[in-house]
């Protein structure tokens, strides 16, 4: 591994007012101008996780129990994922060109290397500003959870950040990006103050369970960790319904995600008022990491999906692919070890 900065031990289970200091002393390592500022984001260092650490669960899909492993990695590893249950452990780099479209999902494939629902976990990893990580995953499917990306966010402050010695590929939009489908649309646009948002605005075509909302996340990792990372997967009654005739998903409880009926989530209590937005900016985060470069910019999405979330991917990651990696980023930080 690289030598880097550990921050804290493996035993530390940091609070989120922890993790908050954690992250300003990691900028301030690396620029010397991050602390508490509110006009411009630091330029950073990629980060690792300084342990490994594990989550367990079941897929949504195919009902199999799943271990994941998550590893340190070294500089420029960015996020691989194995599988560690087939005998060649083939790896497949989370990056949007290894994207397959799948409905409700995000897949990522690469000969034998299959994973589906990786939405959550890629979210989780680009939330916490960790961008080198070996992922072993033992079947095709990531675990539900509970619906949300909060084990894989907890598995990940315990183990701990390490900032690494090269300086993280930074993507700041200098014009507007627009993709649509005949549901909804994508816009990124530049951010005036430096600070990257995502906005997700939810609405539905007729009557709906589930009420129009617009949820507004101004990115930092403690912000993601309280306000998006515990928002679930949800889906109307009649959905659910339908998915149980076909067959699918048949062991998954009304506790295992939400299940939105006419007076709102069944058996089961919302976290937030505008947790379905709050969902689908998590999905946003997660898609748009498959770019493999950190963003700055202003994301709103209305009614997009996955889908969209892919294709504006695919266009963040043609931008970075035709600038200068380090052009964003001062001659002064690229000495840190
Ligand atoms: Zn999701």
């Amino acid at each position: 591994m690289d030598r880097g900065l550990s921050l804290h031990s493996n035993h530390s289970d940091l609070g989120c007012r922890e993790y908050s200091k954690h992250t300003r002393l990691s900028q301030g390592c690396e620029s010397g101008h991050g602390r508490g500022g509110r006009s411009v984001t630091p330029s950073r260092n990629e980060h690792t996780i300084a342990v490994s650490c594990e989550v367990r669960g079941r897929g949504y899909w195919s009902g199999r129990d799943v271990r994941v492993v998550m590893h340190p990695a070294p500089v420029g590893t960015g996020i691989q994922l194995v599988r560690s249950d087939l005998p060649s452990k083939p790896m497949c780099q989370a990056s949007v060109e290894k994207r397959n479209d799948a409905n409700l999902r995000t897949i990522l494939h690469d000969g034998d290397a299959r994973f589906e629902m990786i939405e959550h976990l890629m979210a989780a990893l680009v939330g916490l500003e960790i961008d080198n990580c070996l992922v072993e995953i033992d079947a095709e499917e990531l675990p539900g959870l509970d619906g949300s990306a909060a084990a894989f966010v907890a598995a990940l402050r315990t183990a701990g950040l390490i900032i690494q010695s090269q300086p993280k590929r930074r993507l700041t939009l200098r014009e507007r990006i627009y993709v649509e489908s005949p549901a909804g649309w994508i816009e990124a646009t530049p951010a005036e103050d430096g600070h990257t948002s995502y906005e997700y605005r939810l609405s539905f075509d007729g009557p709906s369970p589930i009420f129009d909302q617009t949820f507004t996340l101004r990115m930092t990792p403690e912000r993601f960790i309280r306000d998006v990372a515990p928002a679930r997967t949800f889906v109307t009654e009649a959905q659910a319904q339908s998915l149980r005739k076909q067959g699918v998903a048949s062991h998954v409880t009304n506790q295992d995600l939400l299940v939105i009926g006419e007076h709102g989530p069944i058996e089961n209590t919302l976290r937030f008022r505008d947790e379905c937005a709050r969902h689908k900016v998590l999905d946003l985060i997660g898609d748009l990491a498959l770019a493999n470069v950190e963003l700055v910019g202003n994301f709103v999405s209305y009614r997009g999906g996955h889908n969209l979330n892919g294709r504006m991917a695919q266009r963040l990651a043609e931008l970075a692919a035709s600038q200068i990696p380090l052009t964003h980023i001062s001659q002064s930080h690229r000495n840190v070890a």
